[in-house]
């Protein structure tokens, strides 16, 4: 498809815009958000992506128009998911933000984001990072059954962070701890990774998302500790600890519990506290 307008206004605390290059996203997480804001029946996210082929070019004349400001790619898509290995539409739109000089935060769960070292380093105002929301990649494998295992992520936070770049981790929606991670060894995997900034909150539960998770568990090993993750009882003091962990590693640690709205997590009977 084309499009009108490439460069959103967000909300965001912290972003001016948002760009998203595709509409929909295969990593199908069943946790994901994006069907909810776009009033998308979650059965069908992740079996198709409609590709924004004109993106960069409308950003090109967008940057000419609208006030500097940073550009988060991305907030409703996976700017990396295997499709743009193929269509190069955030490539395109990076190009054209860095020869504008524009900042921009750039967040994937896909390794292909190291294709993007030669622009990314060039960058006079840039920060790169991954999601990574739990270190146990049967977890994983389980709620983002499509996207990259745990340990490509972090090779990617590494490389990325041995070409000088400034990287950060989205540990969210923050799962319940499972398997042999702790507090002390997620954050000491995470600072050999070179990571230096991390943020968290709490699952949006909203829009049949406890019922996603409940099918997708069921049956599983993990179904008991990782139902666990709409819970803000077990939830917050677990982040908590991992914050404590990671500063004590260096790690900028914000917990952006306070943001989560009310009555988000109310599938799961939560106490009605912290994003
Ligand atoms: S990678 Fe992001 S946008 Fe894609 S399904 Fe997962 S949470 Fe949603």
């Amino acid at each position: 498809m084309t499009v009108d307008t490439a460069l959103r206004k967000d909300p965001l605390p912290g972003i001016d815009y948002s760009f998203n290059p595709y509409i929909g996203c295969y990593h199908g997480c069943v946790f994901c958000y994006t069907p909810r804001l776009m009033r998308m029946d979650r059965n069908e996210w992740g079996t198709s992506v409609v590709v924004k082929r004109n993106a960069a070019t409308v950003v090109a004349k967008e940057v000419r128009k609208l006030p500097r400001g940073l550009v988060a790619i991305s907030t409703a898509t996976d700017p990396y998911q295997f499709v743009e290995g193929k269509y190069r539409i955030t490539r395109h739109a990076l190009e054209v933000l860095l020869r504008a000089n524009w900042p921009v935060s750039v967040l994937s769960r896909a390794p292909l984001m190291t294709r993007d070292l030669d622009l990314f380093t060039q960058f006079e105002e840039i920060e790169v990072g991954m999601s990574v929301p739990t270190l146990d990649d049967r977890a994983r494998a389980l709620l983002e059954p499509w996207a990259p295992p745990i340990d490509a992520r972090l090779r990617c936070l590494r490389a990325l962070a041995d070409s000088g770049l400034t990287t950060f981790v989205g540990f969210a929606p923050a799962y319940p701890p499972t398997g042999r991670w702790t507090p002390e060894s997620i954050a000491e995997a995470f600072a050999k990774a070179g990571v230096k900034k991390m943020f968290t909150r709490a699952l949006d539960a909203r829009w049949g998302v406890p019922e996603a998770i409940a099918r997708q568990l069921d049956g599983s090993e993990l179904a008991e500790e990782l139902r666990r993750i709409g819970d803000l009882e077990t939830i917050a003091p677990f982040v908590s600890r991992v914050g404590e962990e990671c500063r004590a590693r260096g790690i900028d640690f914000r917990n952006a519990f306070e943001f989560r709205l009310p009555e988000s997590n109310s599938g799961f009977g939560s106490p009605d506290t912290g994003r």
